[in-house]
């Protein structure tokens, strides 16, 4: 909290990427972890009647291997490393291609040509996961032409004279092919982001209208929320007003913003000071809400000596007006109402107390 107390609202991109993207991170190395099994499957599908131990096939094995090994650790490693070891792979499999067109004798080209036209899918969609929309799209593409311009003119060799590779449309039908593949994954990378801003906003939304702006904490509309879902439930509960004594002297003397940060104080102490399903919220201006559920007498009272004394923290104290209330007896509101009487005679009995009603 800074020191004119404004309170951190939930960082709602935060909150979305640990729900929505991490799930989708997970789907979507679950995608390329398919793919790079089924890339090994048909590499080893290719290897075996080439009957071949042909070096570009175990590098490339070796190469999937990396690949899984990264995509489990993905996790545990930080944006640089992954961009890093992405770029990595494309300039092997860039290397690779290219010795494979002007260096490999004609059974390894084969092998390698075939080999890597299957990989060529996993690395687009890799390079588009990472970088998102238009950066995805223009990495993806420089590195196709380029490939596709190595075997465009590889193709042309002597060495190929009378041989199918010798065709001068097989690097511009890779492109095109691969093209189409990475518009429709630059699809769906723009759907998926689509929808994650669409569930940060939501998410700032239903906090405006639930929450406190200043303290963060729920406001009177939830407040109410809660109230009626309680009733529903019929769990006898205690509801307590709190109201800081003389909080306008704090005012006066420390300025708006100063009583702003005692606001905010006041307001992290209560929270700190109650159970999870418990709740304490801002009913208006110095006035708080303590709602906790499933109380005898005796421990409702040590709730209340509790809030008294953390409110102390921020320097000030206050008047407590509390109740028990039984839903399957009256409604929140006459409850509520006999709470504010209490805090009324609490006020008039000199501050700085609890009375019960
Ligand atoms: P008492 O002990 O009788 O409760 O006295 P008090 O001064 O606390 O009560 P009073 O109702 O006279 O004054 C409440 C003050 O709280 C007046 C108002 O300006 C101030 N206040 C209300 N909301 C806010 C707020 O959001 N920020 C700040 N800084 N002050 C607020
Ligand atoms: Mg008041
Ligand atoms: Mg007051």
């Amino acid at each position: 909290m800074s020191s004119t107390g404004e309170a951190p609202p939930r960082d709602a991109k935060q909150v979305v990427d640990e729900r929505v993207g991490g799930l989708q991170n997970l789907g979507s190395r679950a995608l390329l972890v398919t793919m790079v099994v089924a890339e090994s499957v048909a590499l080893l599908a290719l290897l075996v009647p080439a009957e071949t131990t042909s070096s570009s096939v175990r590098v490339l094995i070796i190469y999937n291997a990396l690949l899984l090994i990264a995509l489990a650790a993905w996790r545990h490693t930080s944006d640089w490393v992954r961009r890093s070891f992405l770029y990595a792979l494309l300039t092997v499999v860039l290397f690779r291609w290219s010795f494979a067109w002007y260096g490999a004798d004609l059974t390894d080209t084969y092998i390698a040509v075939v080999a890597t036209l299957i990989q060529i899918p996993t690395l687009l969609i890799a390079v588009f996961l990472m970088h998102q929309k238009r950066v995805g799209l223009g990495i993806g593409t420089s590195w196709l032409v380029t490939l596709g311009l190595v075997a465009l003119a590889g193709s042309r060799r002597t060495v190929f004279i009378d041989d199918p590779l010798n065709d001068w449309r097989l690097g511009p039908f890779m492109v095109a092919m691969n093209l189409g593949l990475l518009i429709i994954v630059g699809w769906w990378v723009r759907e998926r982001e689509d929808f994650l801003a669409a569930s940060r906003e939501q998410i700032e939304l239903i906090d405006a209208a639930n929450l406190d702006p200043l303290t963060g904490l729920a406001n009177r509309r939830s407040i109410h929320q809660h109230l009626d879902s309680l009733t529903r439930i019929r769990h006898v509960s205690v509801v307590a007003l709190l109201d800081i004594d003389h909080f306008k002297a704090i005012n006066d003397s420390f300025g708006h913003e100063g009583g702003d940060a005692v606001l905010c104080r006041v307001a992290e102490a209560l929270a700190g000071a109650i159970r999870p399903s418990d709740m304490v919220g801002r009913w208006g201006g110095e006035e708080f809400v303590v709602v906790a559920r499933g109380l005898n007498s005796s421990m409702a009272d040590d709730l209340i000596q509790r809030l008294r004394s953390v409110v102390t923290t921020a320097d000030v104290t206050a008047s407590v007006g509390w109740t028990l209330w039984d839903p399957a007896e009256e409604s929140w509101s006459e409850a509520m109402n006999r709470a504010d009487i209490s805090l009324y005679k609490a006020k008039e009995s000199g501050r700085d107390r609890a009375i019960s009603g």
